[in-house]
């Protein structure tokens, strides 16, 4: 049985974590998110049909990760047109959104608000009057490596709805129980509590029980 849920990764781990796989090579066994990421934009629009094309094969649970990043030179209009175009594409196949925002929190809070969807912001690291605005708008917060160190964050992750809240490895080298473990501290439950919070949140959004897959 799958024990853990890694949201985001680019890489694959253990038996019995359940991942939903970033990669290029969308192979037979597993689970992936097919997009494009703002960093490989580029000056242009660019082709969408192969996102198209793999989106609707059926182990591909999500549409991401897409999103704006302002920490690159890629033009913001461009990235939001890219993102927008890449968001209709997500409602057309009903596959949630898997969201990369770097310095683009505000951005995203116009956003969700003007095309509300099942949002899920991987990386997350801001504050908790951001976090309490995206979950009041129907968004889900996905936490990694920044949760074990950021004295804020951890602060912020404690006050919010547990309802809302994933978790994810991304690029790091850590492994997502490492992070299950810490996460249960923080919030002073058992970590199979916990795990039961995750698998119900995880089929809240991607409609998949965990617990009854054969791996
Ligand atoms: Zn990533």
């Amino acid at each position: 049985m799958y024990q853990y849920i890694d949201v985001h990764t680019h890489k694959t781990a253990s038996e019995n974590i359940f991942e939903i796989i970033n990669s290029k090579n969308i192979e037979e066994k597993g689970y992936f998110s097919v997009g494009i990421h703002p960093w490989r934009i580029g000056t242009s629009e660019p082709d969408y049909s192969k996102i198209y094309e793999l989106a609707n094969k059926p182990n591909i649970l999500a549409i991401g990760e897409i999103g704006i990043d302002r920490s690159i030179n890629t033009n913001i209009e461009l990235q939001k047109q890219v993102f927008l175009k890449q968001l209709q594409l997500a409602k057309e196949i009903n596959l949630p959104v898997i969201i990369h925002c770097v310095r683009a929190y505000s951005d995203f809070q116009q956003i969700i608000n003007s095309y509300p969807y099942t949002y899920i912001f991987h990386g997350f690291n801001a504050n908790l009057t951001i976090a309490n605005y995206f979950i009041s708008n129907g968004g889900y917060l996905s936490f990694g490596k920044q949760l074990l160190t950021n004295k804020k964050l951890q602060n912020a992750f404690k006050e919010l709805s547990v309802y809302n809240i994933f978790f994810e490895t991304d690029e790091n080298d850590i492994s997502i129980k490492d992070i299950y473990i810490f996460a249960a501290k923080l919030l002073n439950i058992s970590l199979s509590e916990l795990q039961e919070m995750i698998q119900s949140n995880f089929k809240k959004v991607f409609g998949i029980d965990v617990r009854k897959l054969a791996k």
